[in-house]
């Protein structure tokens, strides 16, 4: 059994990530040098390609400018340093998953540049930041199937080709912990800008990690080792956390830590050396010809700017505004289904709704019963929140708001329009639901309970305080759907004379 890196307190880990995300969006209909569709669906092997996928001699890329466009809105939303001038460059090397030796990238002058990725926790808030060292634009290879011949490798190219994104960290993560709130960060980000829906089972985001452990408080990194292959969450926390111990112990026992790429094995839970890690001149970078460079006008760059805010900065403005706790703010404001139903709720564009803006306290209502109660309908039924009509919960809202009912009724008359698609001001209405709010009926029945029971009334005069419930009791008997904050209002007075 490997123990926890706490028990190993004399080292420390620096991380770092490599994202590669595939560029698929309403946006981008081609891959981003050729006419073949940009598409992850399951076609049959090899029939997604043109002569450019395969590299053919004599055949040209072109580049697709929606590939341009999700890299700057990806640039805009992650802070980074947009450049007008940007340039494809080949990075020679041979796999066979890269046809034609070569992957066509930006090495020497990348897209964007800088930038950094908030850690949102789902819970608590905005822990931290891991700062970018650059995005920049390449195109995919091939997959390659070991598992269908034992003795060959298969390789489909229908992926080859498809616009990735490369987001690049500097190694700033000092915690495993960062790791996943960082990938889930940056997805909800990335989804968000429109580049990609970034489904790591269908490959579509693909995070390799750069590890490496230093003596504790010790400025100098310790030689990074790369790891591949990690393909989920927990993955790449399983891969980071055998590498730590792994490189300690080479440490410890007087050894040295190689820079190399190494693969992790998710059967054995181990990380296997793949290869040395290739210095970048090993690659020949070298510009690529047959593309001019990618130059961007001031318009361009600043079309992409995509006007709606981050997930979390509209979390924030909850928080911050209306009081909402942050669990439930993130809820709502990652999904941009739920976001668009709270936003209509709200009123907060006035575009959507013809009546006001919900009030501050009743903003922190409605997200209350959004979450509290809406969403347990909508688990227990089949319907997504695009087919609920945002309407219904402004009414339950404001009834309950305006004490017209109890929350208790809120309850009953929530459930009964959203199975029958009514509205709960005709459900109030039709069901004689409302409560008696009005003092002057009130105090009336009181004053009978008082007759009723005058020697009541004078034993919690003389100190008897516990018969309070008892009075309430005897009043809502009498008064059916009585306001109880009313009456309870009401009853202290009257008691107090
Ligand atoms: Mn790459």
């Amino acid at each position: 059994m490997l123990k926890s890196p706490m028990s190993r307190p004399e080292y420390e880990i620096t991380m770092g990530a490599e994202v590669h995300v595939q560029v698929l969006n309403s946006d981008c209909k081609t891959k981003a040098f050729s006419a073949a569709l940009a598409t992850n669906d399951e076609l049959s092997p090899n029939t997604n390609l043109d002569y450019i996928d395969y590299g053919l001699p004599g055949s040209l890329p072109v580049f697709n400018m929606a590939i341009a466009r999700a890299a700057v809105r990806a640039g805009h939303a992650l802070q980074c340093k947009i450049h007008k001038l940007s340039i494809f460059d080949d990075k020679n090397y041979g796999y066979v998953d890269m046809s034609c030796g070569r992957q066509i990238t930006q090495f020497f002058s990348p897209i964007a540049t800088g930038g950094k990725v908030p850690l949102v926790s789902e819970k608590t808030g905005i822990v931290g930041e891991i700062d970018l060292n650059r995005i920049h634009i390449e195109q995919d290879a091939g997959k390659n199937f070991h598992d269908i011949n034992p003795e060959y490798t298969a390789v489909d190219f229908n992926r080859a080709g498809i616009g990735l994104l490369e987001i690049v960290t500097e190694p700033c993560f000092t915690s495993i912990d960062q790791v996943p709130i960082f990938v889930k960060s940056l997805r909800t980000i990335l989804r968000h800008v429109n580049v990609c829906n970034c489904d790591m089972e269908k490959g579509e985001m693909r995070v390799d990690l750069s590890i490496s452990v230093k003596p504790k408080g010790s400025t100098v990194l310790g030689t990074r080792v790369e790891v591949k292959n990690v393909n989920s969450i927990k993955d790449m926390r399983e891969a980071a956390e055998y590498e730590f111990h792994r490189q300690v112990s080479l440490l410890n026992e007087g050894g040295r830590v190689l820079q190399e790429t190494r693969l992790f094995d998710i059967k054995a839970g181990v990380t296997i050396a793949m290869r040395n890690k290739e210095d970048a001149d090993e690659y020949l970078y070298i510009h690529d010809y047959n593309l001019p460079p990618l130059e961007l006008s001031d318009e361009f760059i600043a079309k992409q700017r995509v006007h709606c805010v981050l997930p979390h900065d509209r979390c924030k403005y909850l928080v911050e505004e209306y009081n909402l706790k942050w669990a439930d703010a993130y809820i709502i404001e990652n999904d941009p289904g739920y976001s668009s139903f709270f936003a209509n709720v709200c009123n907060f564009d006035s575009q959507t709704l013809v009546e006001a803006p919900l009030s501050r306290e009743q903003i922190l209502l409605a997200a209350k019963w959004m979450v509290g109660e809406l969403f347990g309908l909508l688990a227990n039924s089949d319907r997504s929140i695009e087919n609920v009509n945002p309407v219904l919960l402004r009414e339950i809202v404001l009834l309950i708001d305006s004490n017209v009912i109890s929350g208790k009724v809120g309850k009953e008359v929530l459930k009964e329009a959203f199975e029958d698609d009514k509205s709960p001001k005709g459900i109030v209405k039709e069901r004689g639901l409302q409560q008696v709010s009005d003092v002057g009926a009130v105090t009336q029945v009181i004053s009978e309970v008082f007759d009723a029971y005058p020697n009541d009334v004078q034993r919690y005069k003389n100190g008897e305080t516990k018969l309070f419930g008892f009075f309430v009791g005897a009043v809502t008997k009498r008064l059916k759907g009585v306001n109880i904050q009313v009456l309870r209002d009401e009853l202290i007075k009257m008691l107090g004379q």
